[in-house]
């Protein structure tokens, strides 16, 4: 059992202010696998206090200060790159190779982008008779959610740290042994008292954040529901708001695609994580004269997406809750009930895994864009494929929904997309597979949210920006 009656405040672990404390469960064995305080107004206080007399020394640090720290940090999070595997595997379900790769190596690679940025960021530049200042923002609140908790964590604190702000972080109260052993990794690094804090607590303590005085701005990520609270919640005292909201993001077969690659690769990246990423393919767009030779292609591929323990070799673990589960499954029986047609998976829990969070990988064909199943982010490893006539079709079925997070095309010759990657509404657009990018801007259109994180679009979030004029 882990107990975490504690908050990082001030360079030390203080105990909370209040006796509340709130229950983590491990999704595989449905059992309270720990504890957290939880922070009430008086700790949001004290953490928000110490950020703010932290900020005015912090933010006139030099450049080559704050890439000493990054660099410390960076340091000391590879010696506990096992803990934090450890603590995302207990927290959210991850298979135990996806904890110590993906989860826990990305957000690594965010400390270590801050790095590269940092190295050559423009923070004052000359422009005729006016010198343009970017400046630390200030008090900086950070809520995140539980999916990919070390990569949200760190893709914002990376870049507030290194732009000179001062940080509370609120990490997911489903998800935050992970942000313990950060805060831990940070202490050992050398912040400085007051530069990070780190409370714990649900959607009222991420409230309390979101609307305090003294809190110059808050970067969110998390569902589109709770990112459009914290914006009605900051709005009386004007701060700047970042959303990092949800998606329900296309994945497009023209003609020309590679229809084995292009598939196996959309099935693989939908199901991954027990289909909680905000950027899964959740629906696959394929020319209706192809549907019989993709459902089939796609039915394969799910046959090869094995589920079982976060501590076996299986490809997907549980989903994070149980609340999470019966969402899904309610989801799925919609999916039926609308008419689309299960070609794999479906309702209930996978033979022989009647205890956890399991979801059966599912894939529905025949669906349209007006069933439920295309229109809801439904966060479990559920996939939508579509019909469509020709490209002028697919790019409006694309279009069609509330989200722009991201897209994948995929095509040959004669199919131009980049034309069509301009013509898609949405903030990351991937064509055949190309490899990730770590510096490239990372943000969504429409209700997936207004910010952009990753790289120096990342570090531009924290800024204000300074007109001199005549300096
Ligand atoms: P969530 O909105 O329930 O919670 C996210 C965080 O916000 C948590 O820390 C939570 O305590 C806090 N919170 C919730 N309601 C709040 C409120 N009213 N006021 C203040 N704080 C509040 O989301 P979740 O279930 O943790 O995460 C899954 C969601 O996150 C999915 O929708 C997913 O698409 C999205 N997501 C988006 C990105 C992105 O970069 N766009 C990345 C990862 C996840």
């Amino acid at each position: 059992m882990r107990d975490h009656g504690t908050f990082y405040i001030d360079g030390a672990w203080v105990a909370s202010a209040e006796p509340r404390s709130i229950d983590v469960i491990d999704p595989a064995t449905e059992q309270v696998a720990g504890r957290v305080a939880e922070a009430g107004a008086a700790d949001v206080d004290r953490a928000v206090a110490a950020a703010r007399r932290a900020f005015a020394t912090w933010s006139v640090t030099t450049r080559a200060e704050r890439l000493a720290l990054l660099t410390r940090i960076v340091e000391e999070y590879r010696r506990r790159e096992a803990d934090i595997a450890a603590a995302i595997t207990l927290e959210m379900g991850a298979p135990a190779a996806l904890a110590a790769g993906g989860q826990t190596k990305s957000g690594l690679s965010h400390f270590e982008a801050a790095i590269t940025v940092l190295a050559d960021y423009v923070f004052e530049e000359q422009r005729g008779t006016t010198r343009i200042r970017k400046e630390a923002i200030g008090v900086c609140g950070l809520i995140t959610p539980w999916n990919w908790p070390m990569n949200q964590v760190a893709c914002k604190v990376a870049p507030a740290l290194a732009t000179g702000c001062t940080i509370v972080l609120k990490p997911s109260e489903v998800a935050p042994f992970s942000a313990v052993v950060f805060a831990e990794i940070l202490d050992a690094a050398g912040v400085p008292p007051g530069v990070f804090n780190l409370i714990n607590g649900a959607a009222d303590t991420g409230a309390a954040l979101a609307s305090h005085r003294d809190v110059d701005m808050v970067s969110f990520t998390g569902s589109t529901r709770g990112g459009v609270a914290v914006a009605i919640a900051a709005a009386p005292t004007v701060k700047r708001v970042a959303q990092e909201l949800g998606g329900k993001s296309p994945i497009i077969l023209f003609p020309g695609a590679d229809f084995p690659k292009a598939i196996a690769a959309g099935i693989r990246h939908v199901m991954n994580n027990s289909g909680q990423s905000c950027n899964a393919p959740t629906r696959m767009l394929i020319p209706a004269g192809r549907m019989d030779e993709a459902v089939a292609l796609a039915r394969e591929e799910t046959a090869k997406v094995t589920i079982g323990s976060p501590a076996s070799d299986a490809v997907i673990g549980p989903v994070v809750s149980q609340l999470q589960w019966q969402r899904i499954q309610q989801l799925i029986e919609k999916g039926i009930a609308e008419g689309a047609t299960l070609v794999a998976g479906g309702p209930g829990k996978p033979d022989g895994l009647e205890t956890g969070y399991y979801v059966r990988p599912t894939v529905f064909a025949d669906v349209t864009s007006d069933m439920t199943i295309a229109r809801e982010e439904i966060f479990g490893p559920v996939l939508s494929i579509i019909g469509y006539d020709d490209s002028d079709d697919a790019v409006r079925i694309a279009n069609d929904t509330d989200y722009g997070l991201a897209a994948y095309l995929w095509g040959g010759d004669g199919d131009d997309l980049p034309g069509i990657a301009a013509r898609i509404r949405a903030g990351r657009i991937s064509i055949n597979g190309s490899a990730g990018d770590i510096l490239a801007p990372f943000g969504g259109y429409k209700m997936s949210g207004n910010g952009r994180e990753w790289g120096e679009f990342g570090f531009d979030e924290f800024v204000e920006l300074k007109a001199v004029l005549g300096g």
